[in-house]
């Protein structure tokens, strides 16, 4: 089994998850390749209108660079021309 990065937020799990392996034949609506913040984000909002969505990660939820980034959200104002 993948063991999580050592990083803050392996650190501060408040629950891990340990899902299982795909195995066999599968019918949801939409199949979601990467369980970072890009594919889970998309999965609820999926699943919040009724869609049965699977994601398929190949790691653990959150091992990608979702579960190794420093956290900071900038906002910045920008004038084109
Ligand atoms: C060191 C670091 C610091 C960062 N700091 C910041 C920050 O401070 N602020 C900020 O806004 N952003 C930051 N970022 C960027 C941010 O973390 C990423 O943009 C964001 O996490 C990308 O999310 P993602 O879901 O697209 O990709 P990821 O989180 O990388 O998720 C992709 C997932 O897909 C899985 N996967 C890939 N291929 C397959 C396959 N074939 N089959 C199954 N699964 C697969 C991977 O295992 C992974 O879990 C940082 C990134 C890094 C690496």
């Amino acid at each position: 089994m993948t063991q999580r990065c050592n990083s803050y937020y392996t650190a501060t799990l408040n629950q891990d998850t340990d899902y299982p392996t795909l195995q066999g034949r599968h019918r949801v609506d939409v199949v979601i390749i990467g369980g970072g913040f890009t594919g889970v984000a998309t999965a609820v909002e999926l699943a919040e209108k009724g869609l049965k969505v699977a994601i398929v990660e190949s790691h653990k939820i959150g091992w990608g660079a979702t579960g190794r980034n420093g956290g900071q959200v900038l906002s910045a104002q920008r004038e084109f021309c």
